[in-house]
């Protein structure tokens, strides 16, 4: 499977690679762990690794988060090639916005703010996109082929208005015009690609290869999180941990070289660590 998945990206396609945090919170050991096999995927094909800071979300979103993830990876010596802020791409955007807008693969709806459920924002026009209702493939480096009838999705909301784009539209066409090739996430993204891959084939976008990776779980194994027994990169720092050993850890938790050696350095990392493991 993986030497087919190879297969699609030609050799010459530059491999890049990105680190897309919601800066709404703290961000703990799981999060950076999908950073850290980003950078290391990254440095292992000689390409590029880029952070990209999805603050699209202006209400949640807050300046203290963005800093302290971008502490925490220098502090780690995960350094990222590129940057970019979605707040500052809005004109990009709005530009393929309208552009769907006038393929008519989007259309503006008109919406009934009668309807909304308790608390929710319901607004009277909304950029929706229209489904072609049909069967979407991918192949994920982890957990293989995946298909889903994308029927059930409906005509999903991809912006507020042509200066409001949300979440699903702002990824992939991010993805798309920094030339990522492989997107290394949480599995919790899992049930988002299939949206993403039809907002892709809408684009005339290339579909990335997907590597999904286990989240990492709490004591009780539900999902690790801000709220639920995680503490936040820099904690560790504070606490006078080095940035070695919780690289070594991190990258320990759902991989093992298969041999005895237990400690990495961050370029050991790079030589020995294999993503489909
Ligand atoms: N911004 C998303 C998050 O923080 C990640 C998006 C992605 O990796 O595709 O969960």
């Amino acid at each position: 499977m993986i030497r087919r998945i190879k297969a699609l990206f030609s050799k010459k396609t530059p491999v890049v690679t990105r680190f897309a945090p919601s800066p709404t919170g703290l961000f703990h050991a799981g999060s950076y762990r999908t950073a850290l096999f980003s950078y290391i995927y990254a440095k292992q094909n000689k390409g590029k690794f880029i952070l990209r800071i999805e603050d699209t979300d202006k209400a949640r979103s807050k300046k203290e988060f963005e800093d302290n993830i971008i502490e925490s990876l220098k502090w780690l010596g995960l350094e990222y090639d590129e940057m970019y802020r979605q707040s500052e791409r809005t004109d990009v955007y709005k530009q393929h916005i309208e552009k769907l807008l006038s393929e008519n693969k989007a259309y503006v709806s008109k919406e009934d703010p009668k309807d909304a459920e308790p608390g929710e924002e319901r607004r009277s026009e909304v950029i929706r996109f229209r489904n072609p209702n049909k069967k979407v493939k991918f192949q994920d480096l982890i957990r293989g082929d995946i298909e889903f009838d994308t029927t059930e999705l409906g005509d999903f909301v991809i912006a507020k208005s042509v200066t409001e784009p949300l979440f699903h539209f702002v990824v992939v066409l991010d993805d798309y015009l920094m030339g990522v090739s492989h997107v290394i996430r949480g599995e919790d993204h899992i049930s988002n690609t299939p949206r993403q891959i039809l907002i892709q084939e809408a684009l005339g976008a290339p579909t990335p290869i997907y590597a999904h990776l286990p989240l990492v779980l709490a004591h009780d194994r539900s999902k690790l999180s801000k709220r639920h027994g995680a503490k936040a990169m820099t904690h560790y720092r504070d606490l006078g941990y080095l940035p070695n050993a919780v690289l070594n850890y991190m990258a320990l938790l759902g991989w093992n070289p298969g041999t005895d050696q237990e400690i990495f350095t961050l370029a050991e990392l790079v030589k020995a660590f294999d993503l489909a493991k």
